[in-house]
């Protein structure tokens, strides 16, 4: 019988042992705040950014949401991010990706103070994350991490196949899993679209992670039997529905929950831990700003 890796309550449990983090910070003084900053008129981002405000509100934590037209500059988007450096009740915040084609991601990436890079993305923590020293690992992979770690399913070893080499999942999580350090160890196989016989890689995978972005696109027939599948991907999927559309994953449920051991569901599985990783990011950088250990 295939275990279905319950992403909501991993979350809860996470945000628990939080809450005692936050009580300390507040104790001397320090409310940790996050904020976002959307430059798109793309409804799941928007949807991303409030469910983020929503969890630091839970949390009692500060949210502060910042909203640039689409069409604003890169030096407008360097300024706002200039003032939340120096805003000292700001201890992390974040772009929402996708942004615009004329920002170049990696000039914007840069104006990020490292310190207050809740995502990971700027190369300072690209590279303490790549040799082995991370500030903040990124959210997503971290939420993979301890999604494994919640069904005592431990990478060493173990042979995964991630699906996915971009920046925000797949490199990092590659480079997380690699780790010499609990939860890492994994020998790791990075494929992508220009990957020969993807199939014959992923069906000798003991961990598969789908990181691509094309709806159902791994199938029960593309794994072995027992394998653990963890499905990042949130697809749009136009249908009939009064939403006019579903949230499918980049992973055929039915089909693989038939092979797998333990799968993600999409809902409900990558993605709140994500959002629980991010809050704790924002804890973590209020601790190393105030100098108070957790
Ligand atoms: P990107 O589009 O940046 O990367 C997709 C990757 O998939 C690329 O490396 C691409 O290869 C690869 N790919 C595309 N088609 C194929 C194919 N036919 N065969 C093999 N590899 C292929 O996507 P992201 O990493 O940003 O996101 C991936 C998915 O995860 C999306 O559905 C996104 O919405 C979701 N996501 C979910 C999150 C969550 O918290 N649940 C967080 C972040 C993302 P190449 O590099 O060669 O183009």
């Amino acid at each position: 019988m295939v275990h279905i890796i319950d992403g909501n309550a991993v979350a809860a449990l996470l945000k628990e042992d939080l809450k005692s983090k936050i009580d300390t910070l507040r104790d001397s003084g320090i409310t940790p705040g996050l904020a976002t900053v959307l430059m798109s008129e793309d409804p799941a981002s928007k949807t991303y950014v409030s469910m983020k405000q929503r969890d630091c509100e839970e949390l009692g934590m500060n949210a502060t949401d910042i909203v640039l037209d689409p069409t604003s500059s890169p030096e407008e988007l360097h300024s706002t991010l200039d003032t939340l450096n120096s805003d000292p009740d700001i201890h992390g915040y974040l772009v929402q990706m996708p942004i615009p084609s004329h920002i170049p991601e990696q000039e914007f990436l840069f104006h990020i103070d490292p310190l207050k890079d809740v995502d990971g993305f700027h190369p300072e923590n690209v590279g303490l994350l790549v040799s082995g020293n991370p500030r903040y690992k990124p959210c997503t992979p971290h939420g993979i991490q301890k999604l494994l770690e919640s069904i005592n399913v431990d990478p060493s070893g173990k042979d995964i196949v991630i699906v996915g080499r971009s920046n925000i999942v797949g490199k990092p999580l590659a480079n997380l899993l690699l780790q010499k350090s609990p939860g890492g160890n994994a020998t790791v196989t990075l494929c992508h679209s220009r990957t020969h016989n993807l199939a014959n890689k992923t069906r000798e995978a003991d961990i598969v992670i789908a990181a691509i972005g094309v709806p159902e696109f791994i199938t029960g027939s593309m794994l072995s039997d027992g394998a653990i599948v963890i499905d990042v991907g949130v697809n749009r999927v136009e249908d009939d529905s009064e939403k006019g559309y579903r949230l499918a994953g980049d992973v055929e449920f039915d089909s693989a929950s038939k092979k797998a051991k333990a799968i993600t569901p999409v809902p409900g599985g990558v993605g709140p831990m994500t959002r629980a990783m991010l809050m704790y990011n924002t804890i973590h950088a209020a601790s190393l700003q105030s100098n108070i250990p957790l």
